[in-house]
């Protein structure tokens, strides 16, 4: 499907430092080693709602690794779905006597919209799950015949199921124990009481079709996908194996990340399906979790419709380091547009102090794990400098103007 418009991305002078990121399948922080060009894929949203301020930090964090890799002289393959068929969609579809494509559309429209207004780098590939039907069905019937998926014990729905012990891996990329996976698994979508399966733990990977829902024709039988099997295909096809980054919010750890790395391996027998499994905290607000049940969530569209700058939500979401769970508040948002308008205000200056050594800091720190609470520090350091001091080098202004662009995604001058 169509991705979102581009924005130039300013060459900023100096040397690069390469990407360090953290690993949850190793709980380390490691060098990311991508060759010339660095894969990566993004889970995306399912189009039921419009955009939240814990998707927009997810996406986010993955464009500051994008500018970094950019930045160090690589090119980016960067690969996102639309998970455009879903209980979810289809849910809130019937609630409200919606057509659920025309949902879909209008909400991944939106989207887009958010997306461009934050500056977020485009992925290369925005692919839907609808779209991907026939190279699911191809892997899912590969599954069936090496034995890895198998039928539910169920003459009325013979629905597809993984047998997650297929690799002799499961839980290499969570870690996580056996109860808190059986705990998870039930809370996120999956459906451990469902009788007829091998075991509680099994992801759905085809679900036969059910009166009034949307179902494709197959071979597998008339039907639709499960979730993790979309992400599994859609990245493996595009990006191969052990590609560079996988990311998503830390909610996704498990059970998707664990299945969607499971189907793939069990798919090819080659592991691992990615060398980095990066994961973005949960955004709250005012001190308590973010979520539709609370009815609590804060919109990029509801911020942009009141005539919030975007670029001071960009700034507010990374005074935060990006693992952390954190809270939206309005005095977050007051501190960003406070700080965006010092940098902005010093940036305009004709001279100021010297930058080199401000831009290496502000690439050390992003190259560290994404540390964007120290490097939107040094950025202060030098705002305030600039302000106070009025310093004389002519060159300083644009170089940081060049570098908080490059790097961290936000204009200073129009
Ligand atoms: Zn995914």
């Amino acid at each position: 499907m169509q991705t979102w418009s581009s924005v130039s991305v300013p060459r900023v002078p100096g040397t690069p430092c390469p990407l360090r990121l953290f690993d949850t399948a190793t709980g380390q922080i490691r060098p990311t080693a991508p060759g010339a060009t660095a894969g990566m894929y993004v889970c995306g949203i399912t189009p039921y709602d419009a955009t939240h301020l814990g998707h927009a930090a997810t996406y986010l964090a993955f464009d500051l690794v994008y500018r970094l890799w950019l930045d160090a002289g690589h090119e980016v393959h960067y690969v996102q779905n639309v998970t455009d068929i879903d209980d979810p969609l289809i849910e809130r579809a019937q609630r409200d006597q919606d057509d659920w494509v025309v949902l879909g559309l209008r909400e991944t429209a939106l989207f887009r919209e958010d997306m461009e207004a934050l500056r977020v780098l485009p992925p290369r590939e925005l692919i839907g799950a609808v779209e991907s039907m026939p190279q699911i069905v191809e892997v899912v019937g590969k599954l069936l015949v090496n034995g890895a998926a198998y039928r539910a014990d169920d003459p009325e729905y013979p629905d597809i199921y993984f047998d997650h012990r297929a690799t002799g891996r499961f839980g290499y990329e969570s870690n996580y124990d056996a109860q808190t996976m059986a705990t998870l698994f039930g809370e996120r979508g999956g459906d451990p009481e469902r009788p007829g399966k091998r075991h509680p733990l099994d992801a759905l990977l085809w679900r036969m079709a059910r009166d009034g829902e949307p179902s494709w024709e197959s071979e597998l039988g008339t039907g639709r996908p499960g979730w993790h099997i979309e992400c599994s295909v859609i990245a493996r096809e595009r990006l191969g194996h052990a590609f560079d980054v996988q990311g998503g919010g830390s909610d996704l750890i498990f059970p998707h990340h664990e299945f969607s790395a499971a189907h793939a391996e069990a798919l090819t027998g080659q592991h691992p399906f990615a060398r980095h499994y990066t994961h973005a905290g949960m955004i709250g607000l005012n001190g308590e979790k973010m979520s539709k049940s609370k009815g609590n969530l804060v919109f990029v569209s509801r911020l942009r419709a009141d005539g919030v700058d975007s670029a001071a939500v960009r700034v507010g979401l990374l005074a935060g380091h990006y693992r952390q769970d954190r809270s939206w508040t309005p005095q977050l948002l007051a501190e960003a547009q406070a700080r965006l308008a010092r940098w902005r205000e010093a940036a305009s200056l004709d001279a100021g102090p010297r930058a080199d050594d401000t831009v290496r800091r502000l690439r050390e720190h992003l190259a560290d794990d994404l540390d964007t609470p120290a490097a939107l520090a040094a950025v202060d350091a030098w705002a305030g400098e600039a302000l106070t001091r009025s310093g004389t080098d002519r060159d300083a202004p644009e170089l940081m103007t060049a570098a908080v662009d490059g790097l961290l995604g936000l204009r200073l001058r129009s």
